[in-house]
């Protein structure tokens, strides 16, 4: 375990001297809400000023402060960044969020990194919808960078799921592809981030205009991410939403809540939550209510009665926020159990969602009522998802054999990285790690390249055919 380390005061300063910032106090980029720089890719940038990875610089330093601050496991900051979903849960609401951003705080000497995440809307606005499920980009932001020498970085409003547009720009937020190789290697200095950006930038995307609600929508998201300083120092308030659409309903409704609700495409007991203050809005939703009423939502959030206008939603945009409402359970029980043991004697559907998605009927439904023919076919999707797999892990396996021969082909040491670079089918899972690991040795024996040990540089020797 790595020695804990000072968190106000690099190593090897004496005790009595003034606090000072152990990391670089590097200021985070952006100057409002549109171009706020996300807290995952000031960490990127903070190694990369130290000169050394994510990885090392967490193991060495930010995991050890953290088990100081917090008495989580040293290594436990280190294992997140390995995740697949470390760039959401780090910028998102959660208290992994809280723990890094509290964490570099004090690391960095600085007290507002708490304000590249979404927790300042922590107590103010539902979890529900908040954030985007992948990462998102507005390449002519990135083309700003480019032109005025700095890093390309991501911005926070990227990470929001109600904002689909970038405000400055007025383009559509584009979908990033996954990361390059299927492993993550948390100990290079440049990370796969950057490679994925520079790839997808060479890759020339179509770039498409946004609508002007969109772009209204993202501006929206926008400023209350420029208001967000205030949210940290307040609490919420139930009264504060009850109060502004109280006078929404009284001013433009008549005091008839039901007709907001139309207005809106929301049931009246969704409504009736949000005016009784036991339903915090979704953030789709105050998007929504704030362009309609023509105010921001922090006006919403406050409580402060503003609306002047009211514009309904257009008709296309009164949907609900979960697009999939599910009207199979209408059918006669028989009925659905007649289609659904046809379903599973023609194999048609491989699993229990897809038998759900098939009869539209909620999985919670088909578990209540179907239980028998549920258990088969949860055990049927086991099986499927085991042996689709098995299918990839060997196809990896394939693909890496021929990487690995066709670099002692050319007489250089198959390092796992050169083999990797060269390898384009994706690994999945868990324990990846393991998996490439089979995969080296296994390429290994079967061209009987000895494996190096200790930093020694073993002998090549050109493959001799038995035969
Ligand atoms: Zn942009």
């Amino acid at each position: 375990m790595s020695r804990v380390p000072s968190l106000t005061r690099p190593g090897g300063w004496p005790e009595d001297s003034p606090p000072r910032s152990v990391l670089f106090n590097i200021i985070p980029y952006g100057s409002c809400g549109a171009d706020r720089e996300d807290l995952c890719n000031f960490l990127s940038r903070l190694a990369a000023e130290h000169r050394v990875s994510r990885g090392s610089l967490t193991r060495r330093i930010i995991g050890p402060a953290a088990f100081e601050l917090f008495k989580v496991h040293p290594d436990q900051l280190t294992s997140e960044i390995g995740c697949t979903n470390f760039a959401a849960g780090v910028c998102g609401v959660t208290a992994q969020a809280a723990r890094w951003a509290q964490t570099l705080n004090h690391l960095t000497q600085r007290e507002d990194l708490e304000l590249c995440t979404l927790l300042p809307f922590k107590n103010f606005v539902s979890p529900f919808k908040l954030q985007a499920l992948s990462r998102r980009c507005c390449p002519a932001c990135y083309d700003d960078d480019i032109s005025s020498g700095r890093t390309m970085y991501d911005r926070l409003l990227w990470r929001v799921g109600a904002v689909n547009a970038c405000p400055v720009h007025g383009l559509q937020l584009m979908r990033l592809p996954k990361q390059p190789v299927g492993v993550n290697r948390p100990e290079q200095v440049t990370d796969n981030r950057e490679v994925t950006v520079q790839r997808f930038l060479e890759s020339r995307p179509t770039r498409i205009i946004a609508s002007k609600d969109e772009t209204d929508d993202a501006r929206l998201v926008a400023n209350l991410i420029d208001d967000s300083a205030s949210f940290l120092t307040m609490t919420y308030s139930l009264s504060s939403q009850r109060a502004f659409l109280e006078h929404v309903i009284d001013t433009f409704f008549e005091g008839k809540s039901a007709h907001l609700a139309m207005q809106l495409g929301v049931d009246k007991s969704q409504l009736h939550g949000w005016t009784h203050g036991r339903v915090r809005m979704s953030l789709p939703r105050l998007v929504s209510v704030a362009r309609c009423c023509c105010c921001e939502i922090a006006d919403i959030l406050l409580g402060e009665q503003v609306a002047k206008h009211f514009h309904p939603l257009p008709e296309g945009q009164r949907s609900r926020i979960v697009s999939q409402v599910r009207r199979g359970a209408e059918t006669p029980l028989t009925e659905i159990r007649k289609r659904l043991r046809k379903l599973i004697e023609t194999k048609e559907v491989s699993d229990a969602s897809a038998a759900s998605n098939a009869l539209n009927i909620s999985r919670k439904f088909l578990r209540k009522h179907f239980r028998e023919e549920n258990a088969l076919l949860v055990k049927r999707g086991e099986e499927t998802r085991r042996a689709s797999r098995r299918e990839t892990t060997e196809a990896f396996a394939r693909a890496y054999l021929v990487e690995h021969q066709a670099l002692v082909d050319d007489g250089i040491y198959p390092t796992r990285r050169l083999v990797l670079a060269r390898v384009d089918v994706e690994v999945h899972g868990r324990l990846k790690h393991r998996k490439v690991q089979l995969a080296k040795r296994e390429a290994h024996l079967a061209t009987g390249t000895p494996i190096a040990l200790h930093g020694d540089t073993p002998i090549l020797r050109p493959r001799v055919d038995k035969k």
